[in-house]
């Protein structure tokens, strides 16, 4: 029979690795927590229909990347229904905020999530079709203070806090106005007209954006089209005064913090419901193509797209896979080693007949705050010492002797020191030698 495989695209997350992934976790919760975000959990798939109108019919996301089926009724009261696992967890975050009424306190809604998000793209380092996001929200009415250009920048601002907090140095962070939903319309007339007589010279993938989604053409990363798209009208020239108000005072509260920027005119990203601000750390070394680290942007219109109450807000997503590629890239020696930190003690019973006291000397051990490997006591001693050297940085010998004298023999493996410890002192012996 052919051996079963993790579906293409999937893969899995094995220890020491996954030390890091917990590690970058609880990074950014503490993180968040100091901005006052507190965590959603939304379903892993939705109604198909939030993604069409939210994400948008004609993104790459909607149009050919998404996992999509129809659920069957099981019962008279249930209706079949089109289904998606989730590509983006921003639509979700609304659907929720609508459904909660979220907005009906008046205030600004912090909200974080983390968790596995599905696109049907081809695979590659850094690109893969159940891959994690640890993203955020600030949503709330206009009211609350939710449109204003200081929550772009104080989410920009953490973003560079959560880098720095993780040891990434070697990010850039990318921003852009795309408009509010009046200058974007305008800008896309102008695009389009000023498309049609060079985009036949273009590449294919750019012909079908030019009929489709032709914003998505100043994304095209094929070489011989980019003489083309630098003579292509500039957004910035398509803002009304209030967009490019609001994008100056996004800059200034970055200058004023010192978070470093460029303004990239050609970030528009690749969902249709952001407004105004969006933004892209991308890292400098070693992710190639795959370089976007974090994706964002504001979303002013989103919450009526889907049925809901006026809600402007922003938001961003990390791609954690591609965070943890260039965390392990830039990560010392000695970090990674401290992922893969040897256990204080082994415990070896030494005979069968011993291995139910073995498990409570390891219980009271663990109580005690230290790391216990447990043996068997169907191990020979030399095999005992030769697993506990892989293992611990100490082993504990328990036999009939020890158990009826309550002194214990430990030997610490780096040193070779091998001492005779009472019961009582064995916790305390052994945090020094893992001290040392
Ligand atoms: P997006 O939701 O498309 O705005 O993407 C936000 C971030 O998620 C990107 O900057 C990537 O880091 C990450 N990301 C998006 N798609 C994938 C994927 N297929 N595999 C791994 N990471 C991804």
């Amino acid at each position: 029979m052919s051996t079963l495989k993790a579906v293409r695209g999937t893969r899995d997350l094995l220890p020491p690795e996954t030390e890091l992934w917990s590690h970058i976790e609880t990074t950014a919760r503490n993180i968040f927590a100091r901005y006052r975000f507190g965590e959603i959990r939304t379903p892993i798939f939705e109604d198909t229909q939030l993604f069409a109108r939210g994400v948008g019919e004609e993104t790459d996301i909607v149009s050919k990347e998404m996992y999509t089926w129809e659920d069957r009724a099981r019962a008279q009261s249930e209706k079949a229904q089109s289904l998606t696992l989730r590509p983006e967890n921003t639509a979700g975050v609304v659907r929720a905020y609508i459904e909660h009424g979220l907005g009906d306190t008046g205030l600004l809604q912090k909200l974080f999530y983390i968790g596995p998000q599905f696109r049907r793209e081809r695979p590659q380092k850094g690109r893969y079709r159940q891959f994690f996001q640890i993203g955020a929200e600030v949503i709330g009415p206009p009211s609350s203070g939710s449109e204003s250009p200081l929550r772009d920048a104080e989410v920009l601002e953490m973003l560079a806090a959560l880098l720095d907090a993780l040891g990434i140095r070697d990010w850039k962070l990318l921003i852009n106005s795309v408009g509010s939903k009046e200058d974007r319309p305008r800008y896309i007339e102008l695009l389009k007209a000023a498309l049609k007589p060079v985009v036949g010279q273009m590449c294919v993938d750019c012909q079908r954006r030019a009929e489709t989604n032709p914003l998505r053409v100043l994304d095209c990363k094929v070489p011989e089209d980019q003489s083309i798209i630098e003579t292509l009208p500039k957004i910035w020239d398509s803002l009304d005064a209030g967009s490019r108000a609001h994008f100056e005072q996004v800059c200034a509260a970055l200058d004023a913090c010192g978070v470093s920027y460029e303004h990239d005119q050609r970030l528009v990203r690749g969902l249709d419901y952001y407004t105004r601000t969006t933004f892209e750390f991308v890292h400098r070394i070693g992710l190639g193509a795959q370089n976007a680290l974090i994706g964002g942007g504001r979303y002013d219109g989103l919450s009526e797209l889907i049925g809901g109450p006026k809600a402007t807000g922003i938001g961003f997503a990390i791609g954690q896979d591609r965070l943890v590629l260039a965390r392990g890239l830039e990560l010392s020696e000695e970090t990674w080693s401290s992922f893969e930190r040897l256990a204080d003690v082994y415990v070896a019973p030494i005979g069968e007949a011993l291995n139910a006291k073995a498990l409570a000397l390891a219980r009271d051990l663990r109580r005690d705050g230290l790391r216990v490997e447990l043996g068997d006591g169907s191990f020979k001693l030399k095999k005992s010492f030769e697993t506990g050297n892989k293992l611990a940085g100490a082993i504990v010998l328990l036999g009939e002797d020890e158990a009826a004298s309550g002194i214990l023999t430990v030997k610490n493996f780096s040193t070779g020191d091998q001492q005779k410890i009472r019961r009582e002192q064995l916790a305390e012996h052994l945090r020094s030698l893992s001290r040392t």
